[in-house]
């Protein structure tokens, strides 16, 4: 596990819409891009704004490093509309997915919304590295069509994937939830990450069959270090900091 931390200033390379509301944001990170791993965030300083926002690693190819991100307030309003510039940026942070429990076993993805972003990252890493079966599933559940982002990265890696979406524009209508509990196994690994009512299913039903896995929880954070405790969380009966020990947790021992 990466420990290595940076709180530098990098230079924005783009920051495109990618659909409606949803931006990718690339910047020039140099060495920093080769200690991140799947499930890592950054704390981002937005300008004008007093607290950095979470953003978890989309993707990090040589120097640059990508992150993926959905415009909901006053943070994310002001970064979409920064195409230059430079941007302060604290990590990686937290503690990211355990790839060593794949080994020679199916592997499905769980992501509801903007949770496909650090799934995406964890994908391509698990393809590119050899003890691991190059392909697995996305379980991908969202409100709408438009809200189902980077389908064909997955789908251009050769992974099967199933969508859900709440209106019907797309795939199953309904949660993606009710796919999984009829098709998951109990020996796959799974991995989730998305709005807290989407995940408490996933727990509940990786309880249930007795899969084992990682979720990884997206609590308000200020700090992003473990300082202000604003991102507590129950986890086996303990109090612990979503930032510091998650954002990834064992699947068995999230308690949500
Ligand atoms: C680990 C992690 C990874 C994430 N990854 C992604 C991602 O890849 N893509 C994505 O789109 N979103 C991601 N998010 C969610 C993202 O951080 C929020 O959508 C973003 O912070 C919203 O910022 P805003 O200013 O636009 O929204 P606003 O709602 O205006 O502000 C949210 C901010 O308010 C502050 N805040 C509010 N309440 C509290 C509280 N109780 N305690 C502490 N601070 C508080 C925090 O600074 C918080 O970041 C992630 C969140 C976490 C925790």
């Amino acid at each position: 596990m990466c420990l290595k931390r940076f709180d530098v200033t990098c230079q924005i390379i783009s920051n495109k819409e990618i659909c409606t509301n949803y931006f990718e944001l690339k910047i020039k990170a140099g060495s920093i891009a080769k200690y991140c791993l799947p499930g890592q965030f950054f704390m981002i300083g937005v300008p004008g704004v007093f607290l950095r926002r979470p953003i978890s690693v989309y993707d990090s190819k040589k120097s640059v490093l990508s992150f993926l991100y959905k415009v909901v307030g006053k943070g994310t309003v002001i970064l979409s509309k920064m195409c230059s510039g430079q941007l302060q940026i604290l990590g990686p942070l937290g503690k990211g997915y355990d790839l060593e429990i794949c080994k020679d076993l199916n592997y499905v993805v769980v992501a509801g919304g903007t949770g496909i972003a650090s799934l995406h990252f964890l994908a391509t890493k698990l393809g590119k590295n050899k003890p691991y079966k190059k392909k697995g599933t996305l379980y991908y559940g969202a409100r709408s069509k438009k809200d189902l982002l980077c389908l064909d990265k997955f789908k251009e890696i050769g992974w099967k994937v199933l969508v859900s979406t709440e209106d019907g524009s797309k795939g199953y209508e309904g949660y993606i939830t009710d796919i999984l509990e009829k098709k998951v196994k109990d020996s796959d690994v799974l991995f989730a990450c998305g709005p807290m009512p989407m995940l408490k299913k996933v727990v509940q039903i990786a309880k249930e069959k007795k899969v084992k896995g990682f979720a990884s929880l997206e609590e308000k954070m200020a700090c992003g270090v473990g300082n202000c405790q604003g991102c507590a969380v129950n986890i086996n009966g303990a109090i612990k900091m979503t930032c510091k020990d998650g954002p990834v947790f064992k699947i068995e021992e999230v308690n949500l």
